[in-house]
């Protein structure tokens, strides 16, 4: 199996970082600001950010010396629903990314894992994968309106915030009123 997946990024992909105006000599510097349009399914079964939401890029990307460390914030909308009641969710997330990136045959490219350390193509950083771990992580698994949100009263399926305290379904179905009171001619 070939070490490198063969050289297939776009430079012109929105979360392909373009290293070539950065000088290969530990130090140098480049800011990286702008407004791109987020990947599909970034984030988890209840929420992400919205394909096509403007993600803002707040990147610092700094030459090391076997490749470019890449930190900073990725900021954007995150949507989703309520797991105890699907009330809509809407904020804005900031999470922060760091992660090095090894020139293509450098010693920490031939010797380390894949997962342990990102790698270039040619002169070319593919954040996706980093981005997604980072937004994965930090979205919650089961994401609430609010910490104490009640939820749904499961009998009529109307939000508790809604119903009385006292809200309760002890009624008898009317369905089996009119079975007893079959039962009651038969007798
Ligand atoms: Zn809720
Ligand atoms: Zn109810």
């Amino acid at each position: 199996m070939p070490k490198h997946s063969p050289s297939s990024l776009n430079p012109r992909a929105p979360l392909v970082l373009d290293t070539r105006d950065l000088p290969r000599r530990p130090g140098a510097l480049r800011t990286h600001r702008r407004v791109v349009p987020a990947p599909a399914d970034l984030g988890v079964e209840l929420i992400g950010v919205p394909e096509g939401a403007d993600l803002d890029l707040d990147l610092r990307l700094e030459s090391v010396s076997e490749g470019v460390l890449v930190s900073g914030t990725v900021t954007g909308p995150v949507q989703g629903e309520c797991g105890r009641c699907l009330r809509a969710i809407d904020y804005s997330l900031t999470v922060n990314v760091q992660e090095l990136y090894a020139y293509e045959n450098s010693t920490t490219d031939i010797t380390t894992d894949e997962d342990e350390v990102g790698r270039m193509q040619d002169d070319l950083i593919d954040l996706e994968p980093a981005l997604r771990d980072a937004v994965v992580l930090t979205l919650p698994t089961n994401p609430l309106c609010r910490e104490d949100c009640p939820g749904l009263c499961p009998e009529c399926g109307v939000h508790r915030d809604d119903l009385p305290a006292d809200h309760s379904h002890q009624q008898i179905d009317p369905r089996w009123a009119s079975l007893s009171q079959l039962n009651r001619t038969e007798e």
